[in-house]
């Protein structure tokens, strides 16, 4: 923890502080000690770690420099900001104060939380009217690994096992999230896509393709320093958003374009067996945008980022058309009674009726499995 109380005072860990003061726990007024060493960040510690206490519950050094750097980028503006403060029956690992005095809470949270308790805290503050900013770890495996090229260059985990707390996170969210690597102590912006399985459909030979619920494809941008942001509250769902650069605004606007697409249930598979030229289009218009992100160059970034919005948007609209026009063709040929040729969906379909007599079938594609 970064606060003890020295004769009823609040006191910060630093190394200017003298050892061996009667510093007393915040939570549960037992003694604490303060802990200065060469490479750690002072901090204080239980002299005995106390289940018990959730001032000890958690709390890793990592997690302490991730509280540091978002306390201490709120101060570099002039704000007010305090580690582990209590609003109400919680404790935020950092609150801070608008210029208008409002105020607000940043998480970052570095371990696994229930997603019960996570929506339990999200729910106190929204009931508090105090606005929000969550920041996950990203997970230890992925942090620093490519500290190199990340530094410029956006990648993707292809295949990322989601935890149900971050499911929650990227709900609330609308797909993209803030993460804090801490390795290389920055910011990173992460953006969760369907991981889409095939499912072989056996006789028919047809198949059919669904949304994996355990994996995402894990889109990262670059790191950000949390100075290079803006703190503006009232904007995001949970009310605070990080960004204010030409770069970030292009990438959550490209991000709500995907989202669109991606959440009428629609793949890039798709487009590409419907309409190969504006799939290549697309993927090309991305390349695109990817090279602007790396060059660093703002006027560029606008203008394909732009650009790449509108192609999701014409995907979304050429998807949407395909679809209306089949089934109005399958409608006719009804009319006509006449046989309708049936694609890989139709297929698939017809399977799970033959499985399933009776059941009733909207869509096997929006069926999650595992
Ligand atoms: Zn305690």
């Amino acid at each position: 923890m970064l606060v003890a109380h020295l004769q009823q005072q609040r006191v910060e860990a630093s190394r200017d502080l003298v050892r061996g003061a009667d510093y007393r726990c915040p939570g549960c007024g037992v003694g604490v000690v303060l802990k200065k060493g060469e490479i750690k960040i002072a901090h204080f510690a239980h002299r005995v770690a106390d289940g018990d206490c959730t001032f000890s519950q958690g709390e890793t050094v990592g997690h302490m420099e991730a509280k540091r750097l978002f306390g201490e980028a709120l101060r570099r503006r002039g704000l007010k900001a305090e580690y582990e403060y209590i609003i109400g029956d919680q404790r935020a690992d950092v609150a801070g104060w608008a210029p208008d005095g409002k105020l607000f809470a940043v998480e970052v949270q570095h371990t696994s939380l229930p997603e019960a308790e996570l929506a339990r805290r999200i729910a106190g503050y929204v009931e508090k009217g105090v606005p929000q900013l969550w920041v996950p770890f990203i997970r230890k495996e992925y942090a620093g690994q490519q500290v190199a090229e990340r530094t410029r260059l956006p990648s993707a985990i292809s295949r990322y096992s989601i935890r149900p707390f971050e499911r929650y996170l990227a709900t609330a969210y609308g797909g993209q999230m803030w993460f804090y690597d801490e390795v290389a102590k920055k910011l990173l912006m992460g953006r969760f896509g369907d991981y889409w399985l095939v499912h072989d459909g056996g006789d028919f030979g047809a198949y059919y393709t669904y949304s994996s619920s355990r994996w995402r494809k894990l889109e990262l941008s670059r790191f950000y320093c949390l100075d290079d942001l803006f703190f503006s509250l009232d904007n995001s769902r949970l009310g605070i958003d990080l960004g204010g650069c030409v770069e970030i605004e292009q990438i959550m606007a490209v991000g709500r374009a995907v989202q669109a697409f991606e959440g009428a249930g629609w793949s890039l598979a798709d487009l590409q067996r419907r309409d190969e030229g504006l799939f290549a289009a697309l993927r090309e218009q991305r390349d695109l945008f990817a090279e602007a992100l790396a060059a660093g160059d703002e006027g560029q970034i606008e203008i394909h980022g732009q650009a790449t919005c509108r192609g999701w948007q014409q995907a979304a609209r050429r998807l949407l058309g395909i679809e209306k026009a089949r089934i109005a063709a399958a409608r006719e040929a009804l009319l006509r009674d006449e046989r309708a040729w049936p694609d890989g969906a139709d297929m698939a379909i017809a399977r799970v009726r033959e499985l399933w007599p009776g059941a009733t079938v909207t869509s096997v594609r929006e069926k999650n499995r595992d």
